[in-house]
């Protein structure tokens, strides 16, 4: 166990030697998009992530522990994806299992509020958020335990590098300047899609025609909505004996602490959600679902921005009601994007297969988590979905080669995505990934021919391979 001050400095100077070495810049070269300073030079990995969120962190991690050389690339200063810059520190859904359960494991030894009884599966009730410090204090150490990572923060990667119709590797805009990272393999997990987007594969986008897959619930004409985004936040007691003012607040969908959904909670225990039970607790740190938008087109950067300052607006007043109760609140630098592209895969997952608990024979991955899309009403029933499996199909895009996608943007249709979009299966789907990804690399083959066998059996070693069980 490290402490708060060797934390840091390990980790400022972990980041600083694993981005360094590769390192040489190229004075002089022109860089194809007429910037003025020079390029850095081309370096090779076995495996290049771009996106260090739910699901890139564990295709990294699954990838380096086969003994892969590993570039982990991310727009944003930190690791960690949606629960560090968005907030979304709340994890449903499961099983959870393989590099996801390690998480766990050390979010509870580290949490501010250690709960051991955390559970290992979706479906026992509890589901906890943790503080973004946490999280990014947990994955960095997970991280720092790998020696094959060669993290790369604050480098969007704007386009693919193309060798006869292969993905070999991304552009990235580096501290000013452009760098080819390349890699045997390249894994999309940025969330967005963009990768593969710039790679030519099919995207696919907002929700289909239920039609359109023969799904049993579904809108009746296709549209460009997407699920809505939310902005998050979290507000911290400062003055002493301070109460939430909850019954001031405009909008009151909280958890406490590691306790859950506050509302729920409360109501399961017969008590008022507004003034008894929940607020006995009195954590003082509450995790709040602020204002969201609807149908906003999340691959356009302005009207995520537009998004962003409408819902930063809404949310003035109960802003200054938590201020004058005596809390502080802390905005998530990102507001929170559900959904965006899709990559249309060999197979094309629906909501008939989760339904029906489809076991597929390449199954990679397990998710358990309900239809939960916003566009479509549904009862409980309905919502409801047993175990099923996702295929590695699902991963590999359609005719385009050197690429694997993981995550929420995997090939399935938006009411199918909005089960599987949550962090634990998100995270087995990235471990997976990473291993495949890995095998195809020291194979030299590609993603499509590696030997299934063996990678079934890295799966099963990996406590990746339930089949049953919630
Ligand atoms: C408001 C909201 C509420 C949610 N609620 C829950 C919940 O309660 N429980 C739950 O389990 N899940 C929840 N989710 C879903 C879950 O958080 C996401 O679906 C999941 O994190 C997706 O994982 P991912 O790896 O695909 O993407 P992400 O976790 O978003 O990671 C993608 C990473 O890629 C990086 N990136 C993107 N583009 C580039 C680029 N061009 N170059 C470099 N890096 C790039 C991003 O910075 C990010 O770090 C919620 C999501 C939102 C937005």
């Amino acid at each position: 166990m490290i402490n708060r001050r060797s934390f840091i400095k390990t980790t400022a100077a972990g980041i600083a030697l694993t981005a360094l070495p590769n390192v040489v810049l190229g004075a002089g070269k022109k860089s194809p998009l007429r910037f003025k300073s020079s390029v850095y030079e081309d370096v090779n990995y076995d495996v290049v992530v771009v996106g260090a969120g739910a699901s890139g962190i564990p295709a990294a991690i699954a990838a380096a522990r086969q003994g892969a050389k590993v570039a982990l690339i991310d727009e944003d200063p930190v690791p960690g994806g949606a629960p560090v810059d968005m907030y979304v520190s709340y994890m449903c859904g499961g099983p959870r299992i393989g590099i996801f359960k390690e998480m766990l494991q050390g979010l509870n030894a580290n949490a501010m509020f250690p709960d051991p009884t955390f559970g290992e599966d979706g479906g026992n009730g509890k589901s906890h958020w943790w503080h973004p410090t946490n999280f990014l204090q947990v994955i960095m150490q997970m991280l720092m335990e790998e020696p094959n990572i060669s993290l790369i923060m604050n480098a969007p990667a704007i386009d693919v590098v193309l060798s006869n119709n292969k993905v070999t590797g991304v552009v990235v805009l580096r501290n000013g300047s452009l760098q080819n990272i390349k890699g045997k393999v390249t894994i999309d997990a940025t969330g967005i899609g963009l990768i593969s987007e710039k790679a030519g594969c099919e995207i696919m986008f907002g929700a289909e025609a239920k039609s359109d897959y023969n799904e049993p619930y579904g809108v009746e004409t296709a549209s460009s909505r997407v699920q809505p985004c939310t902005q998050m936040f979290i507000s911290h007691r400062v003055k002493a004996g301070a109460v939430l003012p909850i019954g001031h607040l405009e909008r009151i969908s909280i958890a406490e602490d590691q306790y859950g959904w506050l509302k729920e909670n409360a109501e399961n225990q017969g008590d008022d959600p507004v003034s008894g039970g929940w607020q006995q607790r009195d954590s003082g740190i509450y995790l709040h679902w602020g204002y969201g938008q609807h149908y906003i087109d999340t691959r356009d950067p302005q009207a995520v921005a537009a998004s962003q300052l409408w819902c930063l607006d809404k949310l003035k007043n109960d802003i200054r009601t938590l201020s004058e109760a005596g809390f502080a609140v802390e905005l998530a630098p990102k507001i929170g994007i559900r959904e965006c592209r899709r990559v249309k895969g060999e197979y094309v997952l629906t909501a008939n297969e989760l339904k029906a608990g489809w076991m597929p024979e390449d199954r990679i991955a397990t998710s358990n988590y309900m239809l939960d899309s916003w566009s479509v009403s549904m009862t409980k029933e309905e919502k409801t979905v047993p175990l099923y499996g996702i295929p590695y199909r699902s991963l590999i895009p359609l005719g385009v080669e050197g690429l694997l996608t993981a995550g929420r943007i995997i090939s399935g249709t938006s009411l199918a995505a909005s089960s599987y979009r949550v962090q634990p299966p998100c995270a087995a789907i990235g471990q997976a990934a990473g291993i495949a990804a890995s095998m195809a690399a020291f194979n030299q083959t590609s993603v499509r021919n590696i030997p299934m066998e063996d990678f079934k059996c890295e799966l099963i070693r990996n406590g990746l391979y339930k089949t049953s069980g919630k």
